[in-house]
């Protein structure tokens, strides 16, 4: 494993990746090197830069090395050995990280083996196995493919923060199932995860790529909508800043999760269980189960449901599936609630498909469930963020479309553009 896989990316000031485009953030260089603001070599502290041996030597001797150096110069070398001091806490982060999210990715998929056999899954006693083996990938960023998505997949950040003047009922996909939602006067933000902050209660996988616009972009959000628990859905450091900056929204997320919305500091959490129906921030949202399981660490109980959720606002009507298998429940769906404006549905993380094929849709999936919604428009979202499989990056994309050959309503975006919805009637 390189270790520039291991290491935790950085953001420039615009919450974008530095590199060879400069200050207009989202172009990512095919496989350029990625360096920290604080590792390029102007920035190495001199007593390290002159003495590079210092840098083979564990922390703690080199803090002593540094000691007895100064005391024999007679003087205190310049600038405190920054990189080096804080290589510990970085090192014990990366290690609880990946302890905690292989622990909460292998009970997220315990959950599912309690259910009926899927025919696509390994038996259950292979599974296992090859389920240990799956996690630790993710966990290591075996799947990390950023040279792909260095490869046009996201949108400079001068053309998404354009994309957010748009006017009129849009989306705005954020990476992954991140997506900024303006339908019928009603802005509602899903699944929200932004690099803002760590948090041992919500390890992040490693990510392919970056959103170009950072939380502090968005516009005023009236609700924020979680489909679950799992970590690449329910961060809460986002949704801690989220209830921050926008004091008066209501979280509404499944039944369950409650205390996670209430922990953050929202002041109106919303949790109905499946089939009821809630009024948050103007718009009318119904829950429906996701053929998905949910549990962020091996210790707890399930953690709150997964959901679907039916939106309503003036005119429009929309449906949010975050993460699921296919399953009967959008047959069901599209007889009581179709026909969809606009659908989101998951395309990515469905390899290895004998590991997990009861829990995340093919792409192929993904079109069937917009046919049986009688979706007008549908996105793909749950790809190309996230390591979470060994699929190429734009699989799900190229198949999503496939699968859709001829039919004008689905439709990919890169991470960070805007969609204007067509009014309604055209
Ligand atoms: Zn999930
Ligand atoms: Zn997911």
């Amino acid at each position: 494993m390189p270790l520039a896989k291991l290491r935790p990316m950085r953001l420039n000031g615009h919450g974008a990746y530095p590199g060879k485009s400069g200050g207009s953030g989202g172009g990512m260089g095919k496989g350029q090197g990625r360096v920290d603001a604080d590792e390029g070599a102007d920035a190495r502290p001199v007593s390290v830069a002159r003495r590079p041996w210092l840098r083979s030597l564990p922390w703690r001797m080199q803090v002593q090395s540094r000691h007895r150096l100064q005391s024999r110069l007679g003087r205190t070398l310049p600038s405190a050995p920054g990189r080096v001091a804080r290589r510990p806490w970085r090192t014990l982060r990366r290690v609880l990280s990946v302890a905690l999210l292989g622990a909460a990715l292998a009970g997220c998929h315990a959950v599912t083996t309690d259910g009926p056999h899927h025919p696509a899954l390994l038996p259950p006693g292979l599974r296992s196995a090859g389920l240990a083996l799956h996690h630790l990938n993710i966990a290591s960023g075996l799947y990390v493919r950023r040279a792909e998505a260095g490869d046009g997949l996201v949108m400079s950040r001068q053309e998404a923060l354009a994309g957010l003047t748009t006017r009129g009922d849009s989306l705005t996909w954020l990476g992954h199932s991140t997506v900024l939602l303006r339908l019928g006067g009603v802005t509602i933000l899903t699944d929200p995860v932004f690099p803002v902050g760590f948090s041992l209660e919500s390890p992040l996988p490693h990510r392919h790529a970056l959103a170009p616009i950072g939380l502090d972009d968005l516009p005023p959000i009236d609700v924020v909508l979680l489909s679950h628990g799992d970590y690449d859905h329910l961060h809460s450091p986002t949704l801690k800043a989220l209830a921050t900056r926008f004091p008066k929204a209501p979280i509404v997320l499944p039944d369950g999760l409650e205390s996670h919305g209430e922990k953050a500091g929202f002041t109106t959490v919303e949790h109905p269980p499946v089939g009821e129906t809630v009024v948050a921030g103007g718009a009318r949202i119904t829950a429906f189960p996701a053929v998905h399981g949910t549990r962020r660490n091996l210790l707890a109980k399930l953690d709150g449901e997964a959901y679907v959720w039916d939106i309503r606002t003036a005119g429009r009507a929309a449906l949010f599936v975050g993460d699921s298998a296919h399953g009967p429940i959008f047959g069901e769906i599209g007889r009581r609630g179709g026909p969809y404006d606009l659908a989101l549905v998951p395309i990515g993380a469905f390899e290895p498909s004998p590991l997990v094929a009861d829990m995340h849709s093919t792409p192929e999936d993904a079109a069937l469930i917009l046919a049986e919604l009688r979706a007008t428009l549908g996105i793909g979202i749950h790809w190309g963020t996230f390591a979470l499989s060994p699929e190429p990056l734009r699989d799900p994309a190229d198949r999503f479309l496939a699968a859709s050959d001829g039919n004008r309503r689905a439709r990919v975006l890169r991470i960070g553009e805007t969609l204007r919805l067509e009014p309604r009637g055209n």
